[in-house]
């Protein structure tokens, strides 16, 4: 039951559990076509939206996302910008994090609701949280305050009664319903019997913000992690790579590395000829701070920028974004702790 004044919403499919569907002879979930999602969601109709939806075909699981399918995501946005009020992005939970988080990036000056989810069991399966999550998601991305304007001007994940900023999030369970979490940001908002809104903590509307889309990502890039016992002839052949351009380098605590002359040589070499590298924590709360201890003040003498308390996949977004938008060497290192799109804590 919908008319012209409702507010409208474009669902984007592009996979994952939530529209997938048991192989009888393998075992295994397969994509299934979106028509065959909705008809498994009768209350859909139920809404008083203006419901409309977008399938990519062939839908993949997540785990086969790509810059280029980003891309595409970031076209079909684009280009119905002005005809919808919200957009939610059905999505496998497994690359959700890194989705939302390029997405940030390429839909600058985004205005309106992009709420991306999925679920951990497909939406035929009788105990599904796939219903709940998309329904929730489709109230969200279709809220608006008393003058008109939306409740949640950003990109977002819903999941499990959580709406979280999507470049803060990160895929923490493979298996529970509660699959997703945000450390260092607050939740946006919480869902009960009533959907409760952080609204300080959401990003303001501003008016007169045109969407500018951005569709080059950059892979020239690699995460690597220390670990204790790391070897130098592999790490050194690493950060010698003339294919690298970025790294984002996972650190012990605080941001901290063993005090190794072989190490801070290498990452010395690298970011002296125009590597940029990116200290992000490995632990799932707090913040990089190179001067608290010697082993981390060392990384911040061999030229090695901090990534604050973005997550990894905040940080390895917005390396190919900055990467792909061409700025020299200089500019990204500026730009990688400077905040972009939300996802980076300035103290
Ligand atoms: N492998 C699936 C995907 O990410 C898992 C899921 O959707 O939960 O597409």
């Amino acid at each position: 039951m919908s008319n012209e004044e409702s507010p409208s919403i474009l669902i984007i499919y592009t996979g994952g559990t939530i529209g997938m569907i048991r192989n009888s002879m393998t075992g295994a979930l397969e994509s299934y076509d979106f028509e065959h999602l909705v008809r498994r969601i009768p209350e859909l109709r139920q809404f008083n939206l203006n419901i409309s939806s977008r399938a990519f075909s062939p839908s993949i699981d997540s785990s086969d996302m790509t810059p280029e399918f980003w891309a595409r995501i970031v076209e079909v946005i684009y280009t119905n910008y002005n005809k919808f009020d919200g957009f939610v992005i059905l999505h496998g939970t497994d690359t959700m994090a890194f989705t939302a988080s390029a997405l940030s990036f390429m839909l600058q000056g985004l205005m309106k609701p992009v709420i991306l989810t999925g679920s951990q069991l497909p939406i035929g399966v009788l105990r599904t949280d796939g219903k709940e999550n998309l329904l929730t998601a489709i109230e969200i991305a279709a809220a608006k305050n008393s003058d008109g304007t939306p409740v949640v001007p950003e990109v977002c994940i819903y999941f499990n009664q959580k709406l979280m900023r999507g470049n803060r999030c990160t895929k923490t369970s493979a298996d529970s319903f509660d699959a997703f979490n945000s450390f260092n940001y607050p939740k946006l908002a919480i869902s009960g019997m009533e959907i409760k809104y952080n609204r300080a903590m959401i990003q303001p509307y501003k008016p007169q913000t045109q969407l500018v889309p951005h569709y080059k990502m950059s892979s020239d890039i690699i995460i690597f992690s220390l670990f204790p016992g790391i070897q130098p002839h592999i790490v050194k052949k690493i950060l010698a790579s003339n294919d690298i351009k970025g790294i984002i380098f996972r650190t012990f605590g605080s941001g901290n590395a063993p005090q190794e002359q072989w190490l801070v040589d290498a990452l010395s070499e690298a970011t002296n000829s125009g590597k940029i590298i990116v200290n992000v924590t490995q632990c799932c709360t707090g913040r990089v701070k190179m001067r608290l201890y010697e082993t981390g003040r060392q990384l911040l003498d061999a030229g090695i920028i901090s990534g604050g308390d973005m997550t990894v996949e905040a940080a390895l977004t917005k390396m190919m974004y900055l990467l792909g938008k061409g700025l020299s060497t200089e500019e990204i290192r500026q730009k990688m702790h400077q905040n972009i799109s939300g996802e980076i804590t300035i103290v």
